[in-house]
């Protein structure tokens, strides 16, 4: 196992990961709830966790990775009556278009998604140790709540103080009766008429959605395990709640690294269905194909914002064209193609390239720097090509087609992919045209057509490319056109 740093947004700074377990990591993220589409924002989730799943494992950790569904709350309760439908054919429907849609974005299935409506049993044990512990207090109306007077480190992951959220929430918190605390929150919610209810010690009902997630992490990693993660919205109060339930009722540490995804906007605007900037992963792949999306969340660090827009994902779209048009070029080849096949897996993990990439993804996964090495890559890939050094074309493709796995790219045949981006990239020239007009500049030459290699050369700079000569030969580079 290779050490990494992570940023822990309890400590709101980057740290060395410790396991608890020498070469493992439990990790569990919060996942969607099921009455409708995924959306950009859960892409990024599911993208983003992937990555580090599939990085971490590269480096030789064992990862246990659990994504909780939310099979029951008010939304799908309100929706399946909407629909007139029952509960468990909204969300049976909208698990399998989420797993469709994760597929399609190239993730890994987590190794266990359990579903809130199979851990009942264990949310009702872990809510009983709460009341037995003084934790947890039943109201008049059967619903029972946090007491969060009782956890005197409430607060602790967001950096919020009681006294500030209650000097604070005086306007917008109503102060509801039954409880003894307006911060306290639902463990166990009182059946109501035409909602589905299980029986418990406290009258028939349903869980609240916060005990879910301590209840079902405990099962699948035990009382404390490694890291937690989510999107950045789950911080407060989802997480934090997380925190009060599971140390109550354990007595132990509950999570040791909370990592969370930044946020996504739409044209530098929160994405909100009431603003209709609100794009399911649907929508976006009617124009975009699923490795352009991904690419488009990969392109930036996970915690910063993204600012998601038509001309993002053409960048995007742009950025794998030029990945894919070197491929092809290699692809072109035999003997680069043979050095490729041949290449063990030994050297390529062994290239300096790929250090580099390790270095970059285990200072906090950072992505963005990392598909800065992947195109140093393509880019000596074109070098070599050029220069004829078909052999070390086809051992750097195979570090840059190794390396593209671990961030769930690059792995379809470049004419598919070409093909498929094809109306976008005519814009733009690739790399292959470029080489090809090289080449045929230095026909024309060779025919001391000097007026013809001339007009070649003008034309590529008309087109943003200038020539370089020099006794190894011409080099290109992009310039504005
Ligand atoms: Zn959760």
């Amino acid at each position: 196992m290779k050490s990494f740093v992570l940023y822990n947004s309890e400590l709101r700074r980057k740290v060395e990961f410790v396991p608890r377990l020498a070469g493992q990591i439990g990790l569990y993220v919060c996942g969607m709830t099921v009455y409708d589409y995924c959306h950009i924002g859960h892409a990024r989730v599911m993208v983003g966790f992937d990555y580090i799943v599939r990085f971490l494992r590269s480096q030789g950790w064992q990862v246990s990775y659990v994504r909780n569904i939310t099979d029951i709350d008010d939304k799908i309760i309100a929706r399946a009556n909407e629909n007139n439908e029952s509960i468990q054919a909204l969300t049976g429907r909208f698990i399998d278009a989420m797993n469709e849609d994760a597929a399609r974005l190239g993730c890994l299935q987590p190794d266990e998604a359990p579903k809130a409506t199979e851990y009942i049993e264990q949310m009702q044990g872990m809510i009983g140790t709460l009341i037995n512990k003084q934790h947890a207090y039943t109201a008049p109306s059967g619903d029972v709540y946090y007491a969060i007077d009782s956890f005197p480190q409430y607060g602790r992951l967001s950096g919020r103080k009681q006294s500030d959220m209650q000097a604070g929430a005086s306007e917008r918190v109503v102060l509801d009766d039954e409880k003894k605390n307006p911060f306290d929150f639902v463990l166990w919610k009182a059946a109501k008429e035409n909602e589905p209810a299980w029986a418990s010690p406290w009258g028939n009902g349903r869980p609240g959605w916060h005990i879910e997630c301590s209840a079902m992490s405990t099962h699948c990693l035990g009382n404390h395990f490694d890291i937690h993660g989510g999107g950045g919205d789950l911080l407060f109060p989802h997480h934090e709640n997380e925190i009060a339930q599971s140390e109550a009722a354990t007595g132990e540490t509950y999570v040791n690294y909370w990592l969370h995804m930044g946020f996504v906007n739409v044209d530098g605007e929160k994405m909100s269905k009431s603003l209709g900037n609100f794009f399911t992963i649907r929508d976006v792949m009617k124009k975009f194909t699923p490795e352009v999306i991904r690419y488009f969340i990969v392109s930036s660090h996970y915690r910063s914002p993204v600012n998601f827009s038509d001309a993002a994902l053409k960048d995007a779209k742009l950025a794998l064209s030029r990945f894919y048009n070197t491929l092809k070029a290699v692809d072109a080849s035999a003997e680069a193609m043979q050095a490729w096949q041949t290449a063990t897996i030994d050297a390529v993990k062994a290239h300096a390239f790929t250090e580099r990439f390790n270095a970059a993804m285990s200072d906090d996964f950072n992505t963005a720097e990392a598909l800065a090495v992947l195109f140093e890559i393509a880019r000596d890939i074109n070098r070599a090509l050029q220069s004829g050094e078909l052999a070390e074309a086809g051992l750097l493709a195979a570090v840059l087609n190794h390396l593209g796995s671990i961030l769930g790219l690059l792995q379809q045949k470049p004419q598919d992919f070409l093909q498929s981006a094809a109306d976008e990239v005519e814009a733009s020239m690739v790399e292959t045209d470029i080489l090809a007009a090289i080449e045929a500049r230095k026909q024309a030459k060779a025919n001391k057509d000097y007026a013809g290699a001339d007009k070649i050369r003008q034309d590529l700079l008309a087109q943003g490319v200038a020539l370089e000569d020099s006794k190894e030969g011409t080099t290109w580079r992009r310039v504005e056109a």
